[in-house]
């Protein structure tokens, strides 16, 4: 593996010293033991200590390290909560980290636009727990809302049960500011609903930290709905499961969350949560259907009716709220409960066409006897986004190289039933050398036209998403080999 580049690590202490120069105090991390927090993200496999953490408190500031940083041609790799399950925000050894955590102000809340305007640190929840006395929520709501930042959600183009019916992070943001790799800030829309011109916007949302760094978000903020209730539904296989959740959507039903555990999920969520789910079922379905109260009832008729003729053998209903968030309690507890019963686990994340559930299910539990490693299944089943969790553990030799193998299968087949490599966690180092199974060469090269209109000095968060980088220069020439940048392999832990 290429080692990192000699000359910046050489230049340590004077890129230290420039940032002092920019941002005082506590705001750069440099002494080793200080980095230790930052070597790694949600995916902890891979772990890396950065150059330098660099934790500005001003737009300003971000811009000045930016700047200096591209005048000298040292890398950033953004981070906000580090709580990407991709890798994302992994550090390089030669890279500063500039870290968003510092910038947590809630600017502007406009109840008559429905907008909020947030600093790209600000917490997912917080934005929801800002606006809720006033009868408000933000829509897009990942099971680490309480942890992510608002700017690792429009990187990642995070999503969450409710997104089936309010939509992912690209569908409630508005507009951002832009801090791009030579300082100069921008703004792409704003609290308007249909800015002119090209969507940058929606080209930012999702770039995991390739293109800019957003310093501030404007979100859409939505009315709580009158009613909410969720219905608990079993059935006594996974394939009668997929079947009910196809089946609801094409009634035209659109619930506001609508996931699915498999039997070993649901055993380890009730050990760890105990919510009183049924232990004698194959696939338990957690649907909630919200809205006006008398919608809600008829909708649930439908629900239950639909679910009775797909072999359901329990369907409860929520009596009150707090038994609707008992039912969600277990769910959102599913990642946490999986790590009581492994040493370590690996969180995979693709999508496929919703009528192949059972199919894809059945493959991988075969794949999983032939893999030798258990896999426990949550998903997001409306939206066809599977979260296969693979238990393995990094002590035993060889196990997670076969847990990585098991995961990269598993991405390959939804991408061949027709889905995705990914739905919500992004590419990062994790699916980067998978790319190529999804696009072809020129797909990627365009892909690439796009980081170098933004980045041409590929400074920017390099060694995630692509599994090459070519020269902006050479980029065209896609004959010419000798332009490619490969990437280091990956750091593991
Ligand atoms: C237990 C658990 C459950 C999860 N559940 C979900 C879920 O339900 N749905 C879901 O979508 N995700 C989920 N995730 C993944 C993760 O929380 C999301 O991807 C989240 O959006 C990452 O936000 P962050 O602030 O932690 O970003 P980080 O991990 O710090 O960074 C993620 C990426 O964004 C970039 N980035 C961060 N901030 C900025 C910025 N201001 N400007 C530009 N680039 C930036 C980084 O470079 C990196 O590429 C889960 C993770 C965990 C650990």
């Amino acid at each position: 593996m290429p080692a990192p580049d000699a000359a910046i690590l050489e230049r340590r202490d004077e890129i230290v010293a420039a940032l002092r120069g920019i941002v005082s105090g506590e705001g750069v991390i440099s002494e080793p033991n200080e980095l230790k927090p930052y070597e790694s993200d949600g995916l902890t496999a891979y772990r890396q200590p950065p150059l330098v953490v660099v934790l500005p408190q001003t737009t300003a500031q971000v811009s000045a390290v930016l700047r200096w940083c591209q005048a000298n041609g040292v890398k950033v790799v953004p981070r906000g909560s580090g709580t990407s399950l991709s890798g994302g925000a992994l550090p390089l050894a030669d890279a500063v980290l500039l870290g968003l955590s510092k910038l947590t102000r809630i600017l502007d809340i406009d109840y008559a636009d429905r907008i909020a305007v947030v600093q790209p640190g600000v917490t997912n929840l917080a934005i929801t727990r800002a606006v809720e006395g006033a009868g408000f929520f933000y829509g897009p709501d990942p099971s680490s809302q309480i942890a992510c930042s608002i700017g690792g959600n429009v990187a990642e183009n995070a999503g969450g049960v409710h997104c089936l019916k309010y939509g992912l992070t690209t569908n409630n943001v508005l507009g951002v500011e832009l801090v791009m790799m030579d300082g100069e800030i921008i703004r792409l829309g704003g609290r308007q609903l249909d800015p002119a011109g090209l969507d940058l916007l929606g080209v930012i949302v999702g770039s995991e930290g390739l293109l800019g760094v957003v310093t501030e978000v404007t979100v859409r903020i939505l009315p709580r709905p009158e009613t909410a209730r969720a219905v608990l539904v079993g059935f006594p296989s996974v394939e009668s499961a997929g079947r009910c959740v196809a089946d609801v959507i094409a009634q035209g039903i659109i619930p506001a969350g609508m996931e699915m555990m498999d039997r070993p999920a649901v055993h380890a969520a009730e050990a760890f949560a105990k919510v009183g789910y049924p232990l004698d079922v194959e696939a338990l379905m957690i649907v909630e259907l919200d809205g006006p109260s008398a919608e809600c009832d008829h909708l649930i008729e439908e629900v239950e009716r639909i679910a009775r003729a797909n072999e359901a053998v329990m369907v409860r209903v929520s009596r009150n709220d707090a038994e609707r968030l008992a039912f969600w309690a277990g769910r959102k507890a599913a990642f946490p409960a999986v790590g009581r019963i492994s040493p370590d686990y690996y969180c995979m994340d693709g999508t496929i066409p919703r009528r192949r559930l059972p199919d894809v299910l059945k493959r991988i539990a075969d794949m999983s006897t032939s893999y030798g490693l258990r896999v426990v299944n949550v998903f997001h089943a409306g939206d066809g986004n599977l979260h296969p969790m693979i238990l393995y553990d990094a002590n035993q030799p060889g196990e997670l190289e076969r847990t990585e193998a098991f995961g990269n299968d598993i991405l390959r087949l939804c991408v061949e039933v027709g889905g995705v490599l990914t739905g919500e966690h992004g590419v990062g180092v994790e699916k980067r050398d998978l790319m190529p199974v999804m696009f072809s060469a020129t797909d990627l090269s365009h892909q690439q036209q796009v980081k170098c209109a933004f980045d041409p000095d590929l400074l920017l968060n390099p060694g995630k998403v692509f599994p090459t980088l070519h020269r902006c220069a050479e980029l065209g020439r896609v004959h010419v080999h000798r332009g490619e940048l490969p990437f280091p392999e990956l750091p593991r832990f």
